[in-house]
């Protein structure tokens, strides 16, 4: 097949960040018969909970069906925000003032809690508090943006900054925008380098990291229970399901609660250092202020464009939806029609019916997902927080094991309804 003229000649259907963080080749090991605390999924959530276990001394053991953090947590975006998708005023309305506080403040102190942990460890992975620019898609989401930084709710204020769009060249070389917002809070990392990072304490802990073992069937016994994998039985004391947007039929009650989502990334060939500044002379991440987001920034190096959002309305391959998510990007930044795309990609991202994470115990069986597409901080987060409940240590407490994680009649993981929810987010974001 030949290619289209704009793929790069290194081109590559698979996420930019291997390149640089190519997948770990674990030691193959036998799966043990028994563990104090198995561990389902290898990502960050999966990750921080078996840190905390195994630094408590709990044998403990991680498996993945595929290799290590091969889902999200190497694919994503690589921008921090700790932020959850419901507004204040929405969370009132729901759990009241206390409650709406108690969530909005706990997931920004993730975001802290994040570079704390990245700077204790010394992670080499590229962690800058860069800020984000949030970018109004229309002149009515800029004034909504204006009243939101003038009008910050008491207890929630944060330093925000108001661009408008005769300005915002400082911010980004596109005429598409109306202006925006700049956070100065939010970060960015090199996602792939921080999960190897956190994979190398894992193990250096002593905990077991098995890739290439997928969980079959969980069968509850006395004392615990009984995992059957691909790779053999194992018996453990505490089940940890960490699989977000990857929530298979393993464990029918989380994923009856999951949505899984697509969401879609390019990386353009690296650019000369000049022409990648006057783009987005800051280095901030970016998003927009549509209901079906684009987010992008520069890749750590400075030189390339990593430009990511959700084009099609069904799931489709990375490379077949490719064209529509260039163009995208070309809508943007119409200058770019001569840069080449290096790689592209997908994952799923783990949504919950009330657009918050959760994290509990079900049926004797812990878990933590539901992030939203705001789990670098989030999942890291509470799966640090899972594994102290474990534990039984109060440090573990969280505001959000209290919203009921619900799920819908008739849902069973697969989002029969999601060609239509995309098509009129679509159309809210036309009419603006
Ligand atoms: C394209 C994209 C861009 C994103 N951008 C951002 C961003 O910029 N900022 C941000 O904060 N978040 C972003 N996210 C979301 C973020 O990456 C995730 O929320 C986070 O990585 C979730 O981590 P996790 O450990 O819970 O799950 P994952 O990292 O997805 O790990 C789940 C693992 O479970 C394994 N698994 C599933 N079933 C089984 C089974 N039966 N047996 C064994 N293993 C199993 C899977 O193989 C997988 O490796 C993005 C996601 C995507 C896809």
């Amino acid at each position: 097949m030949t290619q289209p003229p704009f793929f790069s000649p290194d081109f590559k259907a698979a996420p930019y960040w291997w390149d640089l963080t190519p997948r770990p080749s674990l030691q193959p090991q036998p799966l043990p018969e028994k563990t104090d605390v198995l561990v389902i999924g290898s990502g960050y959530t999966g990750l921080h909970c078996a840190l905390q276990t195994a630094l408590a001394g709990r044998s403990t053991t991680v498996i993945d069906a595929e290799d290590a953090g091969w889902g999200c947590s190497t694919r994503n975006g690589g921008q921090i925000s700790g932020e959850i998708k419901p507004e204040y005023d929405q969370l009132r309305d729901r759990y009241g003032n206390d409650k709406a506080l108690a969530l909005i403040t706990e997931a920004r102190y993730a975001l802290d809690w994040l570079g704390e942990f990245v700077k204790d460890q010394g992670l080499d992975c590229d962690y800058r508090q860069c800020g984000r620019f949030l970018a109004a898609h229309n002149p009515r989401q800029f004034d909504r943006l204006v009243a939101q930084a003038q009008h910050q709710v008491p207890g929630l204020e944060q330093d925000l900054r108001i661009v408008d769009k005769r300005d915002q060249a400082s911010e980004i070389d596109s005429e598409y925008y109306h202006g925006g917002l700049v956070i100065e809070r939010h970060c960015g990392l090199d996602p792939a380098k921080y999960h190897q990072g956190l994979l190398q304490r894992v193990l250096e802990n002593s905990a077991q990291v098995i890739s290439h073992c997928s969980a079959l069937e969980v069968e509850r016994v006395s004392d615990g229970f009984e995992v059957k994998t691909s790779r053999g039985t194992i018996r453990t004391r505490e089940l940890v399901v960490a699989t977000n947007g990857y929530t298979g039929t393993v464990s029918p009650w989380q994923r009856r609660r999951i949505i899984p989502i697509g969401s879609y990334m390019l990386a353009t060939e690296p650019m000369s250092q000049e022409r990648a500044d006057r783009l987005m002379p800051a280095r901030r991440v970016f998003s927009d202020t549509r209901k079906i987001v684009v987010y992008f920034r520069r890749s750590p190096d400075g030189r390339r464009l990593l430009f990511g959002g959700r084009v099609s309305v069904f799931e489709s391959d990375p490379v077949r939806s490719l064209p529509a998510l260039r163009q995208e990007m070309l809508r943007i930044f119409p200058q770019l029609e001569d840069v080449r795309i290096s790689h592209t990609w997908m994952g799923f991202v783990g949504y919950s019916f009330d657009n918050l994470p959760h994290l509990g115990v079900q049926d004797g069986i812990h878990y933590a997902m539901g992030y939203c597409g705001s789990g670098i901080c989030l999942a890291s987060y509470f799966g640090n927080r899972l594994g102290l409940q474990l534990l039984g240590k109060a440090e573990g407490h969280s505001a959000f094991n209290q919203p009921r994680f619900q799920s819908r009649p008739l849902y069973r993981g697969k989002p029969w309804f999601l060609a239509s929810a995309v098509r009129y987010y679509q159309l809210l974001d036309r009419l603006g």
